[in-house]
């Protein structure tokens, strides 16, 4: 009998594993089950071009129905799996119908969920969170009587939303808890140059925010209460604090879990080689963070640990080396990054942030491993080669600006 694989969690890396698997060649049975009512889509545009209306639903597609019936790849959505569990030489899933699904070999692609805010109020209607389809047509909904926006947690999504918001003329308030904006993924200078940016377009940006509590009229929330009595009007509250890895079924399975994320070699596999996992549902080692390991939640790692999986699936011995790459857009700055700046302990400036054109090149004991810009492009792609490469670009050379990066990187 052919072997039967099964993908949970149809999003970007389960998507990507049951194309791999084709790609490479794979003739057994492929089924990627999903509990969202559609197939798989794109979320980077939930909070950029589909929040502002320049993209819709169908859109964000990652492939069309007949892909997956030409590939023949078994797609089940709107199903929850609740349960796995082997039984000898085979597994199997029980869904949230209770179908039984038999398999050989299981992929976890199951994402994460965004972490929740408990605090008095949080449950008042209009209190919003950003991951899915279902968020992001609920905060349409609202998006066009709205006046005042306020944005908890200033890290990626919520300043895109912010972004967003702000150009659609509403009255935006960003509250940070930490001293800087985005400080767990860019520099200081970054961080500074974010919130300089954010307000120069109108919006407030307020760090080291310490919210009390959400006031409402009893059923709608009506707006934020910071820790002094300050009370910030909003009519949607956006909370952006980052998301948990779903290990649920990892756990389940007794895989190795750190916080909820499911462990990975560097062949995807995880504690029990006859489970792979990929995507933000994962802790990974990296090349780039040395002996540590981290969880990267963008497309490219989703879409590289996933093809990866699937190689390791069909046998393959290849280890993860991707050098991660990420964008965010808000407003007209696009940021872009490449590598991982863990364990930086020294920079380089190119470039202006004043005239909103500028990189941070970030080092390691005296090696380049990564790379913020803003719209610039050109510094970008040149550091992303060089990672690439496995190469550096001596601090003192990066420093000069009236050389291009793409010169010091070799072909
Ligand atoms: C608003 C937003 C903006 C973003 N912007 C960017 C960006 O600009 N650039 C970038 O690189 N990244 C961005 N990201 C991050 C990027 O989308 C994620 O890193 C990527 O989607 C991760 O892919 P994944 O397959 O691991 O998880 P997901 O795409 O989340 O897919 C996991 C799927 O598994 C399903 N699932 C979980 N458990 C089960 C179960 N038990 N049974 C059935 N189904 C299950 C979930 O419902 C989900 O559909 C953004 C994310 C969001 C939410």
């Amino acid at each position: 009998m052919s072997e039967r694989v099964l993908i949970i969690g149809a999003g970007q890396a389960g998507m990507q594993l049951a194309v791999s698997l084709r790609e490479d060649g794979f003739t057994g049975s492929v089924t990627l089950i999903g509990e969202e009512p559609h197939g798989p889509y794109q979320r980077p545009p939930l909070s950029k071009a589909f929040l502002s209306g320049e993209s819709d639903e169908e859109s964000l597609e990652l492939r069309s129905p007949a892909f997956y019936v030409e590939n023949n790849i078994v797609v089940i959505s709107d199903e929850q799996v609740v349960e796995v569990r082997w039984d000898a030489a085979h597994g199997t899933a029980v869904t949230s119908t209770g179908r039984l699904i038999p398999f050989d070999k299981l992929a976890l692609t199951t994402g994460s969920s965004p972490r929740r805010l408990s605090i008095e109020g949080s449950e008042l209607d209009g209190v919003l969170y950003l991951r899915d389809m279902a968020d992001a047509k609920n905060l349409k909904r609202r998006w066009d009587k709205a006046e005042h926006v306020v944005v908890v947690g200033g890290g990626f999504i919520g300043l895109e939303v912010a972004a967003v918001a702000r150009k659609a003329g509403k009255t935006v308030t960003v509250l940070e808890a930490a001293d800087r904006l985005i400080a767990r993924a860019v520099s200081e200078t970054t961080s500074e140059f974010y919130r300089a940016a954010h307000e120069r377009r109108g919006t407030r940006v307020r760090l080291g925010a310490s919210i009390s509590r959400f006031v409402g009229d009893g059923t709608k929330v009506t707006g934020v209460e910071l820790d002094g009595g300050e009370v910030i009007p909003a009519d949607i509250i956006m909370v952006g604090i980052g998301v948990i890895a779903r290990g649920e079924l990892a756990t389940q399975l007794g895989l190795e879990t750190v916080n909820g994320a499911i462990v990975v070699d560097s062949h995807a596999r995880t504690s029990d080689p006859r489970v792979v996992a990929a995507g933000d549902a994962v802790l990974l080692p990296h090349p780039l963070t040395g002996d540590g390991q981290v969880r990267v939640e963008s497309v490219q790692n989703a879409v590289d640990q996933a093809k990866l999986a699937a190689k390791t699936i069909m046998g393959g011995a290849d280890e993860y080396r991707a050098v991660p790459w990420f964008w965010s857009d808000q407003a007209d700055l696009k940021l872009q990054i490449a590598g991982l700046s863990n364990g930086y302990d020294a920079t380089v400036l190119r470039g202006n942030p004043d005239d909103e054109k500028f990189s941070v090149l970030y080092y390691r004991a005296g090696r380049l491993i990564a790379i913020d810009s803003v719209n610039d492009v050109l510094d970008y792609m040149a550091v992303r080669k060089a990672l690439g490469n496995g190469q550096t670009i001596p601090a003192d050379q990066a420093s000069d600006t009236s050389v291009a990066l793409k010169t010091l990187v070799q072909d």
